[in-house]
């Protein structure tokens, strides 16, 4: 059996596990897949994979620091690399960095190499919807390939990828940033830099002026303005910036069990051996 966690401090980890459990039925798939819902280390421990729910990304912080899950949420994702993927508010937490709003910053949990920005489209107004190419659906898709609804709301983008670790190192940007703090987990991150591997770039946004021309059919120029970038990957640990499970499209929540069946598999190889 696999246990899939969903973090269930705060946002949207019902939507979550229900589109969870329509995709684990649409693989066929040899071995049960379980979905339990985690407000605990206990729960936490008996997890294979994690999902870290689109929300507030501070209010889910400040929960899970005094739930004592901060530091055990690190060495899941760090330590133990298990399979964890955040959406929207879940991105900004698996950050190795963010920029601090006018209401302040969050602890953060890290585990990609990149700095986003909280809140990048404006305030709740400028929340919006758009279809996305998403390529790396191809392995799932049989619907060859129709975009997928991107629900995008208070959304993150990843404004930099950063050179390893930079995060961790940099202390005078402490004060305009949240960083996540050297930790028993950080530094194993840093020892264990080369197996992690490079972050990936799974999809981006085009600019917006592109996508009003997209929508509109008026031709502006819409060259220089360059993309945001909405979904990345490093190793075991995937972040998208919009919302997945306030759609009832399963595609993405398919592909990702099936890289988490992959890597459990591969853990258990690793450990047989
Ligand atoms: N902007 C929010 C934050 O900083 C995230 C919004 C979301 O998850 N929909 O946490």
């Amino acid at each position: 059996k696999i246990t899939v966690g969903v973090l269930a401090l705060q946002g949207a980890f019902y939507e979550h596990i229900q589109l969870l459990k329509k995709a684990a039925d649409l693989l066929s798939s040899s071995e049960e897949l379980q979905f339990i819902e985690v407000r605990t280390k206990p729960q936490l421990d008996s997890c294979d994979a994690l999902v870290l729910p689109g929300g507030e990304s501070t209010a889910i912080s400040l929960i899970a620091a005094r739930s004592n899950l901060l530091e055990p949420l690190r060495e899941f994702v760090k330590v133990q690399r298990r399979p964890t993927w955040g959406t929207c508010a879940g991105l900004i937490l698996l950050a190795e960095s963010a920029n601090r709003t006018k209401k302040g910053g969050q602890e953060l949990v890290g585990g990609i190499d990149v700095r986003v920005n909280r809140n990048h489209f404006g305030r709740q107004t400028e929340s919006f919807q758009t279809p996305l190419d998403l390529p790396f659906l191809a392995s799932v898709d049989d619907s060859s390939s129709s975009p997928f609804n991107g629900v995008f709301i208070r959304a993150p983008v990843v404004e930099k990828i950063l050179p390893a670790h930079e995060g961790i190192q940099v202390e005078e940007s402490q004060r305009e940033e949240t960083v996540v703090a050297p930790s028993r987990a950080a530094v194993a991150t840093a020892v264990a830099a080369a197996s992690q591997g490079r972050v990936e770039v799974l999809a981006e946004l085009p600019g917006r002026s592109a996508r009003l021309v997209a929508s509109t059919g008026v031709n502006i120029d819409a060259d220089e303005e360059a993309g945001d970038i909405v979904a990345v990957k490093q190793g075991n640990v995937f972040g998208t910036s919009f919302h997945p499970e306030l759609t009832d499209d399963p595609r993405i929540h398919m592909w990702w069990l099936r890289q988490v069946q992959d890597a459990v598999k591969q853990r258990r190889t690793q450990k047989a051996q």
